[in-house]
């Protein structure tokens, strides 16, 4: 816990207080969204893929640049972690720090998931979800968030002494390592902090401290996104279920998360281009 025991307070202390709060980015200065146009091109979308992740597994999907993925709840309110990377380099991954600068603490429709430096590109905007409706409760909490990192076993193991082998990073690990055909330990390295999709979460008034309560989310609800680049991703069935009581355990009832890839009708993309890289020189002042 923070030590929370008062120092002395300088004399102008009110007035250092004072300071008016400054959005930290013109975010009205992105590159423009084609919101309205991925909003067209998925009436005429066609399914071509599903996978089902088990309940506290993890399972990998690729979709295409110009394609669309959904998140789906199938069987009961349960939290999925997603971690994306770009399809052809497993080192341009999600960068969840970004993407919370960039919009806010928890994401929705019209948002986007930014790479890591020095891509910094949009691997994905969020074209639907059914849970905007949640906004914002009275605890402060809102729904899929990009706070959290993931539940992880070196954490549960500082705090419990035991090992436990189905938490998200774990999960994530497993199924990264099947499906790139390369060994655990260099997988776990390209695990990285996560969406935590159908999550909600938030900060004490009191405290700041991030807490969760039971997600919102039911069978039928989704969450879909337009993919902007060539993508890999990986989900986990996180073993908190719905995260109202615990996680990093086997005692709570966890349900699958499916996958689903659609595909937009033939010229329903049209001007549209997949991003490039960031245009920064790289050259950091040499
Ligand atoms: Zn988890």
């Amino acid at each position: 816990m923070t030590d929370t025991t008062p120092g002395n307070p300088p004399p102008d202390a009110a007035e250092r207080r004072a300071a008016k709060p400054l959005i930290c980015y013109q975010v009205d200065q992105l590159p423009p969204s084609n919101l309205a146009l991925y909003r067209q091109a998925r009436q005429g979308m066609r399914k071509l893929a599903e996978i089902t992740v088990a309940p506290r597994e993890g399972g990998t999907f690729e979709v295409p640049a110009g394609s669309f993925f959904r998140i789906v709840s199938v069987e009961g309110s349960q939290v999925g972690d997603l971690n994306l990377w770009y399809a052809h380099d497993l080192r341009e991954r999600f960068f969840s720090g970004k993407t919370r600068q960039l919009h806010a603490t928890h994401v929705s429709t019209g948002d986007r998931l930014w790479s890591s430096l020095p891509g910094l590109r949009p691997m994905a905007t969020i074209t639907h979800d059914t849970l905007d409706w949640y906004g914002w409760d009275e605890d402060g909490a809102g729904v899929h968030d990009v706070i959290g990192t993931r539940c992880d076993p070196y954490t549960n193991y500082m705090l419990n002494g035991v090992d436990y082998h189905h938490c998200c990073h774990s999960n994530l690990t497993r199924a990264l390592a099947a499906a790139a055909d390369i060994p655990l330990t260099e997988a776990e390295l390209h695990v990285h902090d996560v969406m935590n999709v159908f999550m909600c979460t938030g900060f004490t008034g009191d405290t700041h401290q991030y807490f969760m309560k039971a997600s919102p989310v039911r069978p039928g609800d989704y969450i879909e996104f337009f993919a902007e680049i060539d993508l890999l991703g990986a989900l986990s069935t996180c073993p908190g279920g719905d995260c109202g009581s615990s996680h990093s355990d086997d005692s709570t009832p966890c349900y699958p998360l499916q996958v689903e890839i659609y595909q937009p009708g033939a010229g329903a993309l049209q001007g549209w281009s997949s991003p490039l890289r960031s245009g920064y020189s790289g050259t950091h002042g040499i």
